[in-house]
């Protein structure tokens, strides 16, 4: 969700009162404010209904039969998809006891009842306001931690991270003897395209060409800008055989890819290997040796 479409969005609250009076009454003060009103009859609704639209406040009344209010605001905060939803409880009673009791089992704040409409709306307000903070926090978080792991202009994973995670592959390879195998893409003659067509035609082509390889890869690998135009390709438990094929499909597909420079012609070239019993710096050579050798035998292919 876009930062606006967060500032812009209306505010959901689910109600939850055994008594439908409370239920209107309240329903009705909040409504003056633009919020979005649900409403749960008993505790097990109110799980149901928290579940499935996930509202950005809880209102809820502490006697209820069966299933009273602290337990169903105990099972709301066991449950990941609930447990960051605000809760307000609504008691009759203003008894210290009851109110401590309320907080811990999770809630931020308690409403007497009869309720004095301004003070609910205040508090309502309040808890929204810091629930649109903590959304907006969080989403800048997600952000920023994308960024960190990603390549600018390709959106693969930059160099940092795909060595990171070879790294713990490989680890974890020296650990369950699982199959791991590595590609170095390069494409050929990149300094030419650069030379005849611009740098800026010339990242056209690095993003085409990365989003090719990412196109033809299974969830489970995982490709990386490794240099300028190097890519690191990672087929997780994957053997040697099955890494050529990937590999091989890479290359003939990236020669078919269609440019709108009509003489122009981009392929690439690659190094294969599964890891036996290198390090990481040494798995790394044996793959780019062996791109060095498909680029002295005549480019456009791979070795393995
Ligand atoms: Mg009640």
């Amino acid at each position: 969700m876009e930062e606006n479409e967060i500032y812009k969005k209306q505010p959901l609250i689910l109600i939850v009162d055994d008594t439908v009076e409370n239920l209107h009454v309240l329903g009705n003060v909040l409504k003056t404010e633009n919020y979005k009103i649900a409403v749960a009859t008993n505790g097990r609704q109110a799980i149901a209904v928290a579940n499935d639209i996930r509202p950005d406040l809880i209102l809820m009344d502490i006697m209820m039969p069966g299933m009273d209010g602290y337990e169903t605001c105990k099972k709301l905060k066991n449950i990941p998809e609930t447990s960051a939803i605000p809760l307000i409880f609504l008691t009759a009673k203003i008894d210290n006891e009851d109110i401590i009791k309320g907080f811990k089992v999770g809630a931020v704040d308690y409403i007497t009842k009869p309720f004095n409409s301004y003070e609910l709306k205040a508090r309502v307000r309040t808890h929204i306001e810091l629930k649109i903070s903590r959304d907006l926090l969080q989403q800048k978080n997600e952000i920023l931690e994308k960024l960190s792991i990603t390549d600018g202009l390709t959106g693969l994973f930059n160099h940092r991270y795909i060595i990171d995670t070879l790294a713990r592959l490989v680890d974890e390879n020296k650990r369950y003897r699982q199959p791991l195998s590595i590609a170095i893409f390069d494409i050929d003659n990149f300094k030419r395209v650069n030379d005849k067509y611009g740098h800026l035609f010339g990242d056209e082509v690095l993003v085409k060409v990365a989003s090719f390889i990412e196109s033809t890869l299974r969830k489970t690998d995982m490709v990386g800008r490794y240099g300028g135009e190097e890519f690191l390709v990672l087929f997780v438990l994957t053997d040697l055989k099955g890494a050529v094929k990937s590999a091989k499909r890479i290359v003939d597909g990236v020669e078919k890819i269609k440019w709108e420079k009509k003489d122009l012609n981009v392929t690439v070239s690659g190094g294969v290997c599964e890891k036996t019993n290198e390090d990481i710096s040494d798995l790394i050579k044996k793959a780019d040796d062996l791109l060095y050798l498909a680029k002295e035998k005549g480019k456009n292919r791979i070795e393995y």
